[in-house]
């Protein structure tokens, strides 16, 4: 588990392939800053969208083919919970 957190953590995101709502697991870009994730909601994917659009068949979509990527920039992975996301992998 990475130790850093979501911060300020979505309370929801939207697709930014499909607007859907990411009611399940998505991908979240985010910058790296003081131990915190500050996420960039507007260019969340969905799951479904981060297979089938971004990735290529079944592999899990690269930072930089869903955002312009800085130096300190990682790709969340990131799960719904009771209270907005929980991140569950990063990669940057
Ligand atoms: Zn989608």
């Amino acid at each position: 588990m990475p130790d850093a957190s979501l911060d300020p953590a979505p309370l929801s995101l939207t697709c930014a392939v499909c607007g859907e709502e990411v009611d399940d697991a998505g991908y979240l870009p985010a910058t790296e800053e003081d131990g915190a994730y500050r996420p960039h909601p507007d260019a969340a994917v969905c799951g479904p969208c981060g297979f089938n659009e971004v990735g290529m068949l079944g592999c899990a979509p690269e930072l930089d083919e869903v955002a312009d990527a800085g130096p300190e920039d990682a790709l969340l992975y990131v799960t719904r919970v009771d209270e907005g996301f929980e991140v569950v992998s990063a990669k940057g």
